[in-house]
């Protein structure tokens, strides 16, 4: 028995027309004589929406609770697609996390799977059901309902691909497949056919959100293919999988954007060899993944220290940066929420010298001042200010990955 997973997100699930769309897909495998597991996100805008409900009665919102909200989105989606291939004659049937055994790690909100019960999902494919399964959505070893984190979907179908053996697992979205830049802001982006797991995990971490970083990550572990590709849309996808080396000639694959960040600065502090220790050790205590940083020195054995978090953990950083400031007998804590990260991405770096000073000048042209800059050997990211994302996107795209421009 070939057995196939598909996940849909939550555009492709958005209404009833939507979802009768999918459950035309998914019997169309099974008549194929497939055996079909298919993974589904919450209704487009549903988890924001349910999200936005929980702000409304409480500003700090226990995540234990904020997961037992949230994954209802998923278990609506799954029942829903359930009902549909049943009206159309198939046989269907859906299980939430806690049924399957879908097993994940007590961290709330953003809780990662453990394990996968693939006992009762085989048992239903034997019987010719076609399985339904909601992503994003775990239960914890003590009967805990969690939630993967926004976008977790993705990874929900990869560690399903994981338990079940697959070599593959097809990934339904709103989008061709994975473009050189976001298609909705950069309008000559260009699909992409192959990427390397690499390339695709430097693009899901810069904020190129059309995959979860995690799935990438496991897929990559596993050795799993991914093929990303359109719900609305016949045509083949991308393909992420290993690197293989007619790969490696693309200098540049994708330039990515992330606006969700923040930077936090703490001026004039005493310059001690342990203070970045301790100042980063506070912030991991508090759970705050940190991204880039820099330190310099200001004279009178001073320094500053710069960091840069996401927008959501802005608050809390500032609020203990507030206290390493008083600590280390610092003069001010900055904070600025109008930046955003841009990232230009590609294996072919690696073997190209020259990249960062091409992408410099382009932003130099452009007017764009750039404020931070990170490197690796495949990425190149600067921050810059928030109202300048576009233009320096475009530009980067333009100069560096647009074919026909003119001369
Ligand atoms: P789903 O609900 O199907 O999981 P998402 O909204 O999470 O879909 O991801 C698809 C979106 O990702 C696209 O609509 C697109 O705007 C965005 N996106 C960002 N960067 C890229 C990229 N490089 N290639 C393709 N899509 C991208
Ligand atoms: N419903 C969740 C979200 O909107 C998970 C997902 O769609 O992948 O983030
Ligand atoms: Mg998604």
């Amino acid at each position: 028995m070939e057995i196939i997973i598909q996940k849909y997100g939550g555009t492709s699930m958005a209404d009833a027309n939507c979802i009768r769309n999918v459950a035309m897909k998914v019997i169309k495998e099974r008549r194929r004589g497939k055996a079909v597991i298919v993974v589904v996100s919450a209704q487009a805008g549903i988890t924001d929406m349910l999200n936005k409900k929980a702000k409304e009665i409480s500003g700090n919102p226990s995540k234990r609770e904020l997961d037992m909200m949230l994954a209802t989105g998923e278990q609506v989606s799954i029942s829903l697609l359930a009902m549909a291939i049943n009206e159309m004659g198939e046989k269907a049937i859906s299980y939430i996390a806690q049924q399957v055994g879908i097993i994940t790690d007590e961290n709330h909100t953003n809780a990662r799977i453990k394990n996968i019960n693939s006992k009762k999902i085989m048992n239903e494919l034997e019987k010719g059901k076609i399985v339904i399964l909601p992503g994003f959505q775990g239960i914890t070893k003590d009967n805990e309902i969690t939630a993967l984190g926004r976008g977790g979907s993705d990874t929900s179908a990869i560690a399903i691909g994981v338990a079940l053996n697959a070599n593959e697992v097809e990934i339904y979205t709103d989008v061709l497949g994975v473009y050189s830049a976001d298609p909705r802001i950069v309008k000559n982006a260009r699909k992409i056919d192959f990427i390397s797991y690499d390339e695709m995990l430097e693009m899901a971490g810069a904020g190129a959100k059309v995959l979860h970083y995690r799935s990438v990550e496991l897929a990559a572990k596993n050795n799993i293919k991914i093929h990303l590709r359109s719900s609305f849309d016949k045509s083949i996808g991308t393909i992420v999988k290993e690197e293989e080396a007619l790969m490696e000639n693309a200098e540049i694959r994708g330039v990515a954007h992330n606006i969700e960040k923040a930077k936090i600065s703490i001026g004039n502090i005493e310059d001690k060899s342990n203070n970045l220790t301790y100042i980063f050790n506070e912030i991991a205590n508090a759970k705050i993944n940190v991204d880039i940083i820099t330190q310099n020195h200001v004279g009178n054995n001073k320094i500053c220290v710069s960091y840069i978090v996401d927008e959501e953990d802005y608050e809390s950083a500032l609020k203990i940066s507030e206290n390493l400031k008083k600590k280390f007998k610092g003069s001010y804590v900055k904070g600025n929420k109008d930046i955003a990260k841009i990232s230009v991405i590609g294996i072919g770096m690696k073997s190209n010298y020259g990249v960062a000073a091409k992408v410099f000048s382009i932003l130099a042209n452009e007017d764009i001042d750039i404020d931070m800059v990170s490197t690796s050997s495949i990425n190149i990211s600067c921050i810059i200010k928030k109202v300048d994302f576009v233009k320096a996107i475009s530009a980067i795209h333009f100069n560096l990955l647009d074919e026909y421009r003119e001369c």
